[in-house]
């Protein structure tokens, strides 16, 4: 008899000698800027909770307590019996961070991404978006049937050309971006996009999964950064990063929430976020109002360690996200391997991922100069 799985074996035997292979690790105990891997202490350069709040007491106490209140699930969709008032409660919260009319929670940032591009634009549309965008995007992109078109990385001119070949052959047009690029850790070119969207007619969608919580005043991400809260956005993020939870969002103006609520696959027929993570992500965006100085805290944290770097193929960075470039995949695989041996935990990331291998630092508030000289000193 034949096997239909037997391609599998060679697919993955393909990956292992292209050195792409990869397998999870396992971690012990709270989340923080000193883990726990596979029975070794390491000082934590792979994690997304830039402000230490996934392992917060009052993040664990809240998530505990809505448990108590209102059990583990959800039981159902938010538009059948899934809605409580605690989602209500986050996403008015989300919307006040925001400065947006509305905003709407999925179970993940990558489902926020998938339902609302696939509402936004079908198969008459058009999606131009970043080279470098988030697998989600890019997929969303796919789900929604729209003609995509991809311009080169952060490149303005481009899209400008793309959008004066093609824009009059479609209906709607969407741009799609990530606002720090979580591989490379630059931003986006958010103003000129603006700028582009209203003289060419398009919607404009903006992730800010690794911006949240850490860009902006207040913490409000890369819009705010720029100074363009208030403009018609589309806003996506993650409540798995800087706000230490889980699940995504949607922030944007009112109709454009009240019809996501009503055409977003991935929200209308999935179950509604669970109560521990709701109320987590709720006491989290209150935290990150009252106590700036995990920001400023970290933002001093990157900009040592940057220093510390400067000598190091760092790709430019304006985020807490920075990244060494290292020639080949088994390079940074054994850099990272050796960094390891040393006490610090920091992935490589290789094709097919991003287009070149690197070793990327993710900097936390939590981390102690300490952790960062320690990093630095294992470099040299
Ligand atoms: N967008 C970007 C830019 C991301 O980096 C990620 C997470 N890696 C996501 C979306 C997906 O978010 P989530 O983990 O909540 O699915």
């Amino acid at each position: 008899m034949t096997d239909p799985y037997s391609w599998i074996d060679d697919a993955l035997n393909t990956i292992k000698r292209a050195h792409w292979y990869r397998h999870t690790k396992t971690l012990k105990g709270l989340p923080g800027p000193v883990i726990n891997v596979e029975g070794e202490t390491l000082i934590n350069f792979a994690s997304n909770d830039y402000l230490g709040l996934a392992g917060d007491e009052r993040l664990i106490s809240a998530a505990a307590e809505a448990v108590r209140q209102y059990g583990t699930g959800a039981t159902g969709s938010r538009l059948l019996s899934g809605h409580r008032e605690i989602h209500g409660e986050l996403e008015r919260a989300i919307a006040r961070m925001k400065g947006t009319e509305d905003a709407l929670v999925f179970s993940s940032g990558y489902l926020a991404n998938l339902g609302t591009i696939a509402a936004l634009v079908t198969r008459k549309d058009v999606i131009l978006g970043d080279r470098y965008n988030h697998s989600s995007l890019k997929n969303g992109a796919k789900l929604s049937g729209a003609t995509v078109y991809e311009y080169p990385h952060r490149n303005i001119e481009e899209l400008t050309r793309l959008l004066q070949s093609h824009r009059n052959q479609y209906r709607h047009c969407l741009l799609i971006t990530d606002s720090v690029f979580s591989m490379d850790g630059d931003l986006c070119p958010l103003p000129e996009m603006i700028g582009l969207a209203d003289t060419y007619n398009c919607m404009l969608l903006v992730d800010e999964a690794h911006a949240t919580g850490v860009l902006g005043a207040t913490g409000a991400g890369c819009v705010e950064y720029y100074n363009c809260t208030g403009f018609p956005l589309i806003q996506i993020g993650t409540l798995s990063k800087a706000i230490g939870s889980l699940g995504g969002y949607v922030a944007g103006s009112a109709k454009t929430i009240d019809y996501l609520r009503n055409r977003a696959a991935t929200w209308i027929y999935t179950t509604g976020l669970s109560p521990a993570d709701t109320v987590a992500a709720t006491t989290a965006i209150q935290i990150i109002e009252k106590e700036p100085w995990r920001r400023q805290k970290l933002w001093e944290n990157v900009a040592f360690l940057k220093e510390g770097l400067k000598e190091r193929n760092l790709l430019p960075s304006a985020s807490p996200i920075l990244c060494m470039e290292v020639a080949k995949p088994d390079q940074a695989l054994s850099l990272s391997q050796r960094l390891q041996e040393a006490g610090i935990y920091a992935p490589a990331i290789r094709p097919p991922t991003v287009p070149t291998s690197r070793i990327r630092f993710s900097v936390m508030a939590t981390h102690e100069k300490e952790h960062l000289k320690k990093l630095l000193c294992s470099l040299r």
